[in-house]
């Protein structure tokens, strides 16, 4: 088997040379899944593995807009539709500099399990560009999004492909896009998820990335008979998924002492209290600013700038119980998941999409601790937006507890889905190999059903 998966790392690269995130994840896929082509050699027959890596289909096109100054400017969109087999694709639009076809590949595969998991029926995929929204007006924002919206209504549609948010596109950008698709194509369908609630919105689809990330890790504690109430957390960001993640954890009676942007950290001894979290909000969401302005607010918490000369990042060298990677891919390095362990932290739930690097992940599972990979412990978000494509195609809104009781139940399924896929395959209590392994044989079997596609 070892052989197997030399051989089609080797491939995969050669057929897909620099992307180098795309590669990390397939890798990480398929050591957990020769555990299943070793006990079925039909899904190795029917080259299952070697048709999900392949993207049923891309689309890249050119976004041009003008800027306030009247200057051209010309960015690249993509879509990745990734896999059709259990249901339309699905997944979130990143926007962000260091956007390329890799990123979108690597995200839109993972995406393909994450969706399978949550048992709702969803394909994978995944798009975006390189547009930085950082810095622009919301004019400027607006013009790129329906530049950016004129061309991928071509490809997108309800029962196609329904988009979402990620890095950078949060309501204001799903708004923007949302009135160009209608526009232009003249019908109010659920064609995007993430929307404001007075236009066909979910209730708790801001908050289900983080609140489910929360849940997941309550769960994966019950195990041990623990409970989030006195844990410290380290939590990393502080876009949508970290400010989510903080105010569960708080609700559920844990203490948070970190939380950053590109920039740099805030660590706040005393921890970060729902008034502290409302001020973190207003400076994202409605003032666009910087997190060092919190140390300004709150002269006891001390701001690091990001020190690009050190080979780790001091927000996770604290003493802790928890942690929340919640920013970006990669965020956690081999050293940095040592001094994790070296300062107490066991629990680690990805809000973010692969932030650990591969040694990472191997020192947290010869550990033993309780680390919920992302697909699993962040699906919660597209959970939410599965629901509120099934609350626009009945036209009926459901109440904010309805949608966060079945969150609830949907991340304890997931996390029984992890459980019993690695102790059946051999490995109990390996939640990357459980994650993986659930997440595959519902797309698998549906590909073997649907024939040679
Ligand atoms: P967001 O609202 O745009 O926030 C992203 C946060 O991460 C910001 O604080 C940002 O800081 C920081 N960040 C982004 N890129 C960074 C980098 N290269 N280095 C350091 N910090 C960086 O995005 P989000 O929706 O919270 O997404 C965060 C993560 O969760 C991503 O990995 C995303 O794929 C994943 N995720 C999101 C959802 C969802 O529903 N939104 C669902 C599943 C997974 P700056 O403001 O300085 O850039």
């Amino acid at each position: 088997m070892v052989d197997y998966v030399n051989i089609f790392m080797a491939r995969l690269m050669a057929k897909n040379p620099g992307e180098t995130e795309f590669h990390q994840a397939v890798q990480e896929v398929v050591e957990s899944l020769s555990l299943v082509l070793d006990r079925h050699p039909e899904y190795r027959s029917a080259k299952i593995l070697e048709r999900m890596v392949e993207p049923e289909r891309v689309i890249i096109f050119r976004v041009p807009w003008m800027d306030d100054q009247g200057e051209i400017q010309v960015n690249r969109g993509f879509r990745i539709e990734m896999n059709s087999a259990i249901g339309p694709y699905k997944g979130g639009l990143r926007l962000h500099p260091s956007v390329n076809l890799g990123i979108l590949k690597f995200l839109a595969f993972e995406q393909v399990f994450k969706n399978s998991l949550t048992t709702l029926p969803m394909g994978g995929g995944k798009g975006g560009s390189d547009f930085d929204p950082k810095g622009k007006s919301n004019n400027e924002v607006m013009r790129f999004c329906q530049s950016f919206m004129t061309e991928l209504c071509r490809h997108i549609g309800p029962d196609t492909d329904v988009p979402a948010g990620d890095i950078g596109v949060g309501g204001r950008e799903i708004g923007y896009m949302y009135g160009q698709y209608k526009r232009l194509r003249n019908e109010f369908t659920g064609v995007l998820t993430g929307k404001g609630l007075n236009w066909g919105g979910s209730l708790i689809r801001p908050e289900a990335t983080g609140y489910g990330c929360v849940y997941f890790c309550a769960e994966m504690l019950t195990t041990r008979n623990q409970t989030m109430e006195g844990k410290t957390c380290l939590v990393s960001g502080s876009g949508n998924v970290s400010q989510y993640t903080i105010e569960k954890i708080l609700q559920l009676g844990g203490k948070v002492v970190t939380v950053s942007d590109s920039d740099g950290y805030i660590y706040d001894e005393e921890g970060i209290d729902a008034k502290k979290l409302a001020f973190i909000m207003d400076l994202k969401n409605v003032k666009r600013g910087r997190i060092k302005v919190y140390a300004e607010k709150y002269p006891k918490a001390v701001y690091s700038p990001v020190d690009r000369s050190k080979d780790y990042n001091p927000l996770w060298d604290h003493r802790a119980d928890c942690a929340f990677p919640s920013a970006t891919q990669n965020e956690i390095t081999a050293k940095d998941a040592r001094n994790l362990l070296k300062n107490g932290v066991y629990v680690v739930g990805e809000g973010a999409n692969m932030p650990t690097h591969p040694e990472g992940v191997r020192l947290f599972l010869d550990a033993k601790i309780l680390y919920a990979p992302g697909k699993a412990a962040n699906a919660g978000g597209v959970a939410v937006s599965g629901l509120e494509m099934s609350q626009n195609s009945m036209r009926l809104p459901w109440t904010r507890d309805e949608v966060d009781n079945r969150l609830n139940l949907i991340m304890k399924s997931i996390h029984k889905t992890c459980v019993e896929c690695a102790e059946r395959f051999g490995t109990p209590g390996n939640y990357v190999n459980g994650a993986n392994i659930g997440g595959f044989l519902k797309v698998a079997d549906a590909m073997m059903d649907q024939g040679l596609v």
